[in-house]
């Protein structure tokens, strides 16, 4: 296959999208960025790597975070995250409150805020220091010490994020957080300030391709049915409310971030990343997910 090749096609598809989404506006330190950047990386389990554009490029991983952070949560809780979270799409937006209200505080899925909130209190509770673990673990699955959270969009959501502290509280009031909200916030708003580039995070994610190992050494994240787990959840809830249509563009587990970011993972194959900060309505990257969708359909690869 040639992925060069495919890439540059894509990389010229794309170019006239790339000012047509709108850059988030949840988040006042981000917004500042270039709508003009563009990046995609694919990494193969084999270890091979190919890259366009922007693909070295840090960027706020955002809500791609909480792949990471369920990871982790598996290796602690196993089926027990079951109890206090659900594994259905939810249909709303992924900072809704009302949905939480009808289902007496158990969040839809681990991919919408309310869920990651009850997820990262799971990591609280076993290691104490949740910002810390998750850390060490992206530095343990990218094999790159560098990686690093950035204080600003951190500092920044939290001064703005009323909307994720009213879910925490809300969380609280149901008995499905064991932690203090803030605390629980606190870290989970630092997991998402994670600022990597899209060869990071494809190379960070091979173990979701590889049945839960990392390629380069065999060592073992997650069991393989937990790999299969993730990569389905992703496919069901990984791209908030439009996750069908996402679905059935693109036909790969997903997971994005309101950064512009956008993970899939092909079982076997690859892990493949791309950034464009401009956002569909959904709060989906635009040009990336065209990208992802033209990806799919030069390479004839995908889950389907
Ligand atoms: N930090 C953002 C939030 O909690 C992440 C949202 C996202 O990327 N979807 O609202």
């Amino acid at each position: 296959m040639n992925y060069t090749a495919i890439l540059e096609d894509i990389y010229h598809q794309v170019k006239p999208l790339l000012t047509q989404g709108q850059i988030t506006d949840t988040i006042p330190e981000l917004a500042h960025i270039s709508p003009l950047k563009f990046g995609m990386a694919v990494q193969t389990i084999d270890g091979s790597l190919f890259q366009i554009g922007d693909a070295a490029e840090k960027f706020s991983i955002q809500s791609i975070s909480k792949v990471f952070a369920l990871t982790m949560a598996m290796q602690l809780e196993g089926d027990n995250i079951w109890t206090r979270i659900g594994r259905e799409p939810s249909g709303t937006a992924f900072n809704s409150l009302v949905q939480l209200e009808y289902e007496n505080g158990i969040p839809r899925n681990p991919f919408i805020n309310a869920g990651a909130l009850v997820v990262t209190d799971m990591i609280i509770s076993h290691l104490g220091d949740a910002r810390r673990s998750l850390l060490d673990f992206i530095h343990k699955l990218s094999d790159e010490q560098g990686i690093d959270y950035d204080h600003d969009v951190a500092h920044s959501e939290r001064e703005t994020g009323f909307r994720n502290a009213a879910l925490a509280n809300f969380l609280k009031s149901f008995g499905n957080l064991n932690n203090a909200p803030a605390d629980v916030l606190g870290a989970y708003i630092h997991h998402c300030s994670l600022s990597m580039s899209c060869v990071e995070l494809a190379r960070s994610s091979t173990y979701l391709a590889n049945g839960g190992k990392l390629p380069w050494n065999d060592e073992t994240i997650i069991a393989a049915n937990q790999a299969k787990y993730i990569n389905s959840l992703m496919l069901t809830c990984g791209t908030y409310d439009s996750v069908g249509d996402f679905a059935y563009r693109v036909g790969l587990p997903a997971k994005s971030g309101v950064g512009g970011g956008i993970l899939a993972v092909m079982p076997n194959e690859f892990s493949v990343c791309v950034w464009s900060p401009g956002l569909n309505p959904s709060g989906n990257s635009l040009a990336g997910t065209k990208a992802l969708e033209l990806f799919t359909t030069l390479t004839g690869i995908s889950v389907f």
